[in-house]
């Protein structure tokens, strides 16, 4: 499996002008050249010099500004009502990655420099979305936003400090008729991310007034094989553990659900896992949100690759062809066994963490 040093540091880091004179953008700079990364000053603001090969792509971040259209907030159903963006790409070598069927060109890690900009983008959208703003059973969640659809964030939070800057600003955001700090879960707005990485102590103490959702990615054991240089499931556990008793609202996210060896059993493990690391912790308001495994003829190609060899199975012969509302292709495990997955793990996620709320299965 390969390895990486954790926290991770680029090797190179190119930074055009403009996002340069963010003060977010300089700051971020800083910290990569004190971790002793190569940092290449871009003369204009068109990215040049990208790298060729995976390797280097996955050890290269840009720091850029995000564009008004990068900016423009995208509905993301079914985890959210909206989608917004602080970064692009993740260093960790997940061979199911499922950004090889979103991003575009070589994985290199972009991170916008413009926070202010991006953040300014968010109050118009306040109850205004088609999941949580319009369900009833989520309405107490509020406007939900969430950052983490193309990165990781949590996994370069060491460079830009962005998720801090985004848990405080949700935290002390101002809106009519809320009350701050009144336990209602979420108040008005939340914020959402999810994350395969562990290093959580500098969000401890922060003082999120419980709206945002930390949400762990975790697996079956089997299936951590394909989760190169991500910390171990243990690892993200304690972590779990360590952010629901700093009083954050936390989740499972387990993707992608596979048909390891005796899937049933290994899932029914891993919850029993995540039911011992929440022993003894207060108030735990925990959702699930449950996603098989999927590829589309694109991530296919991007994958192989870049993990050639890799043993996924992505095999169309034992999938179900099913059509996005794109008109697009996906390969999904046939009808029987989605339903025969969903009942199992249901079964054992409601026995072994009966104070779960599943949000979805997908
Ligand atoms: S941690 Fe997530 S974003 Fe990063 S490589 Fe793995 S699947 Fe992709």
């Amino acid at each position: 499996m390969l390895r990486m040093p954790r926290p991770w540091i680029p090797r190179r880091v190119l930074v055009t002008p403009s996002a340069l004179a963010w003060p977010t953008g300089a700051a971020m700079v800083e910290r990569a050249a004190a971790l002793g990364s190569d940092i290449v000053r871009l003369d204009s603001d068109r990215l040049s010099s990208l790298p060729d090969s995976y390797r280097d792509a996955k050890t290269t971040m840009a720091i850029v500004n995000a564009s008004p259209s990068r900016r423009r907030l995208q509905p993301i159903p079914p985890s959210a009502d909206w989608r917004f963006d602080l970064a692009e790409g993740c260093p960790a070598h997940c061979s199911y990655c499922y950004l090889a069927g979103s991003l575009a060109g070589p994985p290199i890690i972009r991170a916008y420099a413009n926070l202010r900009e991006i953040l300014a983008e968010l109050p118009a959208a306040v109850g205004q979305g088609r999941v949580t703003s319009a369900s009833r059973e989520r309405a107490g969640e509020g406007t939900t936003f969430e950052c983490s659809c193309y990165t990781d964030p949590l996994s370069i939070e060491h460079l830009t400090g962005y998720l801090a800057a985004c848990i405080t600003h949700f935290g002390a955001w101002d809106m009519p008729g809320d009350v701050p700090g009144d336990g209602q879960a979420g108040g008005k707005v939340q914020l959402r991310f999810t994350t395969k990485f562990d290093a959580v102590g500098p969000l401890l103490g922060l003082a999120h007034n419980r709206r945002t959702r930390i949400r762990f990615s975790v697996n079956a054991a089997a299936a951590e094989r394909h989760e190169g240089c991500a910390p171990r499931v243990r690892a993200r556990l304690a972590a779990l553990r360590a952010v629901a008793a700093a009083g954050y609202p936390v989740g499972l996210t387990v993707a992608p659900i596979m048909r390891v060896p005796d899937w049933a059993d290994a899932y029914d493990r891993l919850f029993a896992d995540v039911a011992e690391a929440l022993d003894g912790v207060a108030d735990v308001d925990l959702t699930a949100e449950l996603i098989t495994h999927r590829f589309t003829p694109k991530s296919k190609d991007v994958l192989a690759a870049w993990y050639p060899g890799s043993p996924l199975e992505m095999d169309e012969g034992l999938r179900a062809r099913k059509m996005t509302k794109f008109g697009s292709t996906k390969w999904v495990f046939p009808r029987e066994q989605m339903v025969e997955m969903r009942e199992a793990l249901q079964a054992s996620l409601a026995r072994r963490l009966p104070m779960v709320r599943l949000l979805y299965w997908t």
